[in-house]
């Protein structure tokens, strides 16, 4: 099979090869998009889900940075108001001169967003701390700071910004892997495809090639030039979610100096909370990166300084880690210390590799990244539009207890399935927040083709409870057997699959 010549090929279907396919899209560009697993499925969708200016680096002095993450935080929220809420985080101060330091370092970060504020930091006193977070420690609290950032749900925003994009003309296609470059008088123009469910090889032609692979850049740039050196560092994150008793009501904790100079997040999420995160350096780049028991054991100790209530390991509903593919600047292994800046570069042959960013940041990686591509592949120059370009289900929905917010201005719809088959409205599990018929609506709608992609981020069932989301699989592979037209070998099939996967979410 050859599909036709494209402008714009892009591999990879993390936020940045997403909002690249969309960048692309929207000025026009022909556009192809491959990515081998699931949309998301790599670190994209395993993110701290914030949507932030970054108020650590700051403190590195990486002020343009954080300046140009907070723009991008506003058109986020701006773009996405269904995916993006309002995040209150509370900095508590345990020391005298914690207060007022944390305080101006967040005046800074409120100037710096200039007027594209969420809303302004303030000084909390130590009883309007602990009446935010009840089960704050109290002994030896002097107060705190209180600032908002964004926080949103990842895979969500993923499944909008690639919607976005084929409502635009782009080509997306999830269980495709780019296996080869194709090359034509000393270019790359083009790549070689293998679709991993039905297992033919076909050949996709392009103006230019974008390699938004993430951890996985070095693989795709050796396609190139086998003796590439490595243009990313690799380190992991963990988090681990628990209930919301351990850190009830609406406001996140942020610790800003943990042991290895990293700051921990405890936040609340879907009526969980997250809390994250480590930075270990890792030498090879994993699908399934799974959190060391060295990195459950640190963020159980640093939550246990903070919070009350102590976290044991029966308590841990889920445990996931991520892989930052952060652009190698200089042989420094501190990956906590290295930028969350990104690159763009170019090869010999015409390559185009984006690396680094964030998710935040995404928007504008994109936008540099086309630039870069279209330069290469001689095609017409034209303008970003994506800076107002309002994104799939955009609905001014914002109450973060509304569990069909992300659906935005399709909630309707996704919820009219249960009119004509009520036994869709029963939940996946009584322990999680989501109905059968999103994993009917996901199958019909979402390109969802495993019983993965809806546990894991059509809804995100597996990233909150994973013992939950093993119980909840049969059930959803029925619904989707049924939609997409499979048998019942492939229902047990894929139960075995996903079971198999969950044993690695869960912390024994
Ligand atoms: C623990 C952690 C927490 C984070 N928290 C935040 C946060 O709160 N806010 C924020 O803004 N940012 C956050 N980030 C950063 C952000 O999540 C990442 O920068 C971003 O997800 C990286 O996206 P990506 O597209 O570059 O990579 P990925 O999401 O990994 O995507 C790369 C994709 O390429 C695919 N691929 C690889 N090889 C091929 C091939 N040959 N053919 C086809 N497809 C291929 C992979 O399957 C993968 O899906 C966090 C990162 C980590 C690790």
């Amino acid at each position: 099979m050859q599909l036709r010549p494209w402008d714009v090929v892009v591999v990879g279907g993390g936020c940045s090869g997403l909002a690249t396919a969309l960048d692309a899209s929207a000025r026009g560009y022909r556009t192809l998009l491959v990515e081998r697993g699931d949309f998301t499925g790599g670190t994209s969708s395993r993110s701290t889900k914030l949507i932030h200016g970054g108020v650590r680096y700051l403190r590195q002095g990486q002020v343009g940075m954080v300046y140009g993450a907070l723009r991008e935080r506003h058109r986020l929220w701006k773009n996405a108001p269904h995916l993006v809420n309002d995040l209150r985080l509370i900095v508590p101060a345990y020391r005298a001169w914690e207060r007022a330091w944390y305080g101006t370092g967040l005046k800074v970060y409120d100037a710096l967003a200039r007027g594209r504020g969420l809303g302004s930091s303030r000084l909390l006193s130590r009883r309007a701390c602990l009446s935010r977070v009840s089960t704050l420690r109290g002994r030896k609290l002097r107060g705190g700071v209180l600032f908002h950032d964004g926080q949103f749900d990842d895979a969500r925003l993923g499944w909008a910004l690639i919607r976005t994009a084929i409502s635009l003309g782009c080509a997306a296609i999830n269980y495709a892997e780019a296996v080869g470059l194709l090359e034509s008088r000393g270019r790359i123009k083009g790549v070689r495809v293998r679709d991993l469910i039905g297992g033919r090889e076909w050949e996709a032609r392009g103006a230019v090639v974008v390699n938004a692979a993430g951890p996985f850049a070095d693989s795709v740039l050796r396609m190139d030039e086998p003796r590439q050196d490595p243009s990313v560092v690799l380190s992991r994150g963990a988090h681990i979610v628990v209930s919301s008793a351990f850190l009830p009501g609406d406001s996140a904790v942020l610790v800003p100096s943990t042991d290895d100079g990293r700051v921990l997040f405890a936040i609340p999420w879907k009526g969980h909370v997250v809390i994250g995160t480590t930075d270990v350096p890792v030498d090879a780049p994993s699908r399934e990166p799974v959190p060391g028991e060295a990195e459950v054991d640190y963020l159980i100790d640093h939550a246990g300084r903070y919070l009350t209530r102590p976290i044991t390991r029966p308590d841990i509903l889920a445990a996931w880690a991520g892989q930052r593919g952060l652009m190698a600047a200089g042989t420094g292994q501190n990956t906590a210390a290295l930028s969350r800046g990104h690159s763009v570069s170019v090869s010999r042959r015409g390559l185009v590799t984006v690396t680094g960013g964030k998710w935040t940041t995404c928007r504008k990686v994109a936008q540099d990244t086309v630039e870069v591509a279209s330069d290469v592949g001689g095609l017409s120059p034209t303008h970003t539009r994506t800076a107002t370009l309002r994104l799939h289900g955009y609905s001014i929905r914002r109450d973060v207890h509304d569990p069909w917010r992300v659906y935005g201005n399709e909630a309707e719809a996704v919820r009219a399935l249960e009119e004509a088959d009520p036994a869709l409205g029963a939940l996946m599990h009584p322990s999680l927040p989501y109905r059968l018929t999103q994993a009917a609506w996901a199958a019909r709608n979402e390109m969802a083709v495993r019983v993965e992609d809806v546990l894991a981020r059509r809804t995100r069932a597996l990233f909150l409870n994973a013992r939950a989301a093993a119980a909840a699989a049969p059930a959803v592979a029925r619904v989707m057997a049924r939609e997409l037209g499979h048998g019942r070998g492939w229902a047990d099939g894929e139960v075995r699959a996903f079971r198999q996967l969950a044993r690695r979410y869960v912390c024994e």
